[in-house]
């Protein structure tokens, strides 16, 4: 998925709002495991120490739970306010990403 006003690229972006806290506010199927209760009520997404989501397959970059995903991912729209965000944070504070070896993405973004 693109916007081409924007210049974003899922495809060609590290999964930047993967990073984002995901709450789990409806029942779509997440599995229990990757799911850990939030010292402030509710359920959020775990994450690793690297800081994505517990369920982004590290080698691809793509959602394991795609068609699980929370009601939060699906409605993450590229180009969006929290998008362009997260993606200007990440990519500018850890650059050697846009020369990571793991990009272009050839596949389905992870997100909606
Ligand atoms: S929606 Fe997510 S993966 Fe797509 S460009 Fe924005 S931050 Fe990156
Ligand atoms: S799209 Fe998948 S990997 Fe990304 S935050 Fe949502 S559940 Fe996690």
């Amino acid at each position: 998925m693109s916007q081409p006003s924007t210049g974003i690229d899922c495809a060609h972006c590290p999964a930047a709002c993967c990073r984002l806290e995901v709450w789990c506010l409806t029942e779509t199927g997440v599995p229990e495991a990757f799911m850990r209760a939030d010292p402030r009520g509710g359920t959020v997404m775990a994450r690793l120490d690297d800081g994505w989501c517990i369920a982004l397959d590290r080698q691809t970059l793509l959602c394991r739970i795609y068609e699980q995903r929370p009601l939060v991912c699906r409605e993450l729209r590229v180009g969006s306010p929290e998008c362009l965000a997260e993606h200007r944070e990440f990519t500018e504070s850890i650059p050697w990403h846009h020369n990571s070896s793991r990009f272009p993405r050839p596949r389905t973004p992870c997100c909606g």
